[in-house]
């Protein structure tokens, strides 16, 4: 595992995030404005994308769900 600093998609507040070794996309809690984001790891390293924005594939929850092909909020 390893810290990285990352900038919230939100309030671009920085904030470190620790990621596991593999390469599932997480849910991380900005420490400033509380919202979560999502933290994908990439081979050259991390990419936060607002919980709205992430495509299904990046988005944990959508990914738990595999009832249907679309992403609803
Ligand atoms: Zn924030």
């Amino acid at each position: 595992m390893s810290a990285i600093t990352v900038t919230c998609p939100y309030c671009q507040a920085e904030t470190t995030v620790t990621q596991t070794d593999d390469y599932a996309p997480q849910f991380h809690p900005c420490p400033s404005c509380g919202r979560n984001f999502i933290a994908e790891r990439h081979a050259g390293g991390l990419r936060v994308m607002r919980i709205k924005d992430a495509p299904c594939m990046s988005n944990p929850d959508c990914r738990e769900v595999e009832t249907s092909a679309t992403c609803e909020e």
